[in-house]
């Protein structure tokens, strides 16, 4: 539930926030706290401070825990757009989005569902999300391969485990892909 933090005096790095509580943005609005207390501001990003006013216009005479009662509810109200317009999605909601598009936006969506637990395991190692595309595997591949190459870590062993998973898992989806990963062609 988002909060009214009345007194904002927190500071980061030098700058207010937003008092919206929840609010990420910079509160570079001043407000001034009630009619009594002109000099008294709270600091608002630009969209919590229009609420704010709008609020304050509308219930004119209303102070402290009435006042504050109300910018809560509208503010409650707003939440899930200033969400947004903060332009400072959380890591959990930038997750979210991402996976979200993987999932209904990939074509093979559906295919993702019916892989066995080996060949997830195996898009895993790949460090992808599944395609049908063998092209962008067979780079992929190249890749891991390359960068685990034993060469390139001076002979170091678990890369040489890992390349040898690289291959395993390579060959497995070329098999669930129906094709073989040498001889492919495009
Ligand atoms: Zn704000």
């Amino acid at each position: 539930m988002p909060e009214i933090q009345l007194d904002n005096d927190k500071t980061e790095n030098g700058k207010k926030c937003c008092a919206a509580e929840g609010c990420l943005a910079e509160g570079i609005y001043p407000a001034p706290k009630s009619r009594h207390a002109l000099r008294d501001y709270l600091w608002f990003c630009l969209e919590h401070v229009r609420a704010y006013n709008k609020s304050w216009n509308y219930y004119e005479g209303l102070q402290g825990a009435a006042l504050e009662a109300e910018i809560r509810r509208a503010t409650t109200w707003e939440r899930p757009s200033w969400k947004f317009a903060t332009g400072k999605p959380s890591e959990e909601m930038l997750k979210d989005t991402f996976n979200l598009f993987d999932f209904e936006n990939r074509e093979c969506g559906q295919r993702e569902q019916t892989l066995t637990p080996e060949e997830k395991r195996a898009w895993q190692i790949m460090r992808m999300t599944p395609v049908k595309d063998l092209e962008q595997l067979k780079k992929q591949y190249k890749t891991l391969a390359k960068e685990n190459h034993p060469d390139r870590n001076g002979g170091d062993e678990k890369a040489e485990e890992r390349l040898k998973e690289i291959n395993l898992a390579y060959d497995l989806i070329c098999k669930s892909l129906n094709v073989s990963g040498n001889n492919a062609t495009s």
